[in-house]
């Protein structure tokens, strides 16, 4: 999860030249053009309302032409330059899941449902296979939790996301499970609805664990601050770790990246420190 700047698209601009290219006619001409009016209306309403999956009913457009709106956001004419844009505007971390990728770019309110927003820049993210995985889950309706955007929705510039590890018998044998950092967020309904239906499906605990694996083979080659020499006390071993969070926090330009989830992770799980101490002196 990472809060984007919102793109300075002229969305108004590209969308009525898109409209207006005759060249078009096996998509979106003229159909755009008798829907203009009412699009760009819809993209008001988007705005106006931070793009809250919530509060943003489909206009109903007709089946031709989302389908030329579809292949016009497939293959964009001179007019839609900025969908490639932004496709590449992340290339570190999804803005959707945090994940440690993106290749692909999400409809924030799915085209399928929402065609008239398939080439809107303000619904346009960044993202990894996060996006196919979500599918067109949006919303609950009964809880009142939504999908985060990253254009609008400014709690994911806290950290939300941190993991627990919780030994076993047979430690280092562990079991990790999400936490929330911030559980009195105002959003937390819906950074809980997120984590499900984006974070979850994405594979963050699968890559906590495979993490954790390798910290347990050689710990200074998944923490990078930690010295090659021993380390003396635990309070010094935190400090290796909290300056680990805040370069990665940094270098990802949020927290919410998977590399700090689980570093977040070490430090506030019970009994890891110790455990860490002692497997970074004898390796
Ligand atoms: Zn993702």
């Amino acid at each position: 999860m990472k809060k984007l700047p919102i793109p300075t698209v002229n969305d108004v601009h590209s969308t009525t030249e898109t409209a207006e290219n005759k060249r078009l006619k096996k998509t979106s001409y003229p159909l755009l053009a008798l829907s203009l009016p009412a699009i760009l209306n819809e993209y008001d309403t988007y705005q106006n309302n931070n793009g809250n999956a919530l509060n943003i009913t489909p206009l109903g457009i007709n089946r031709s032409l989302k389908i030329g709106l579809h292949k016009n956001y497939a293959s964009p004419p001179n007019s839609l330059l900025h969908i490639a844009k932004i496709r590449a505007s992340s290339p570190r971390v999804c803005p959707m899941c945090g994940s440690p990728k993106t290749t692909s770019l999400d409809h924030l309110l799915p085209k399928e449902d929402y065609p008239e927003f398939s080439i809107f820049s303000k619904n346009l993210v960044p993202a990894c296979d996060c996006n196919s995985k979500r599918g067109k889950a949006t919303k609950n309706q009964l809880t009142g939790a939504r999908v985060l955007h990253p254009y609008f929705d400014c709690c994911m510039l806290e950290r939300q996301l941190s993991c627990s590890i919780s030994p076993r018998l047979r430690f280092p044998q562990v079991d990790i499970a999400i936490a929330y950092a911030n559980p009195t967020d105002p959003l937390i309904t819906s950074i809980e609805f997120h984590y499900d239906k984006v974070v979850k499906p994405s594979g963050l605990i699968g890559w906590l664990e495979s993490q954790w694996s390798s910290l347990v083979d050689y710990p200074g080659g998944v923490i990078h601050t930690l010295p090659q020499e021993r380390i003396t006390t635990a309070d010094e071993l935190r400090g290796y770790l909290e300056d680990a969070l805040q370069r990665y926090d940094r270098s990802h330009g949020t927290p919410n990246n998977w590399y700090s989830i689980f570093v977040h992770g070490l430090l506030e799980s019970d009994g890891v420190l110790p455990w860490l101490l002692e497997a970074h002196n004898n390796t």
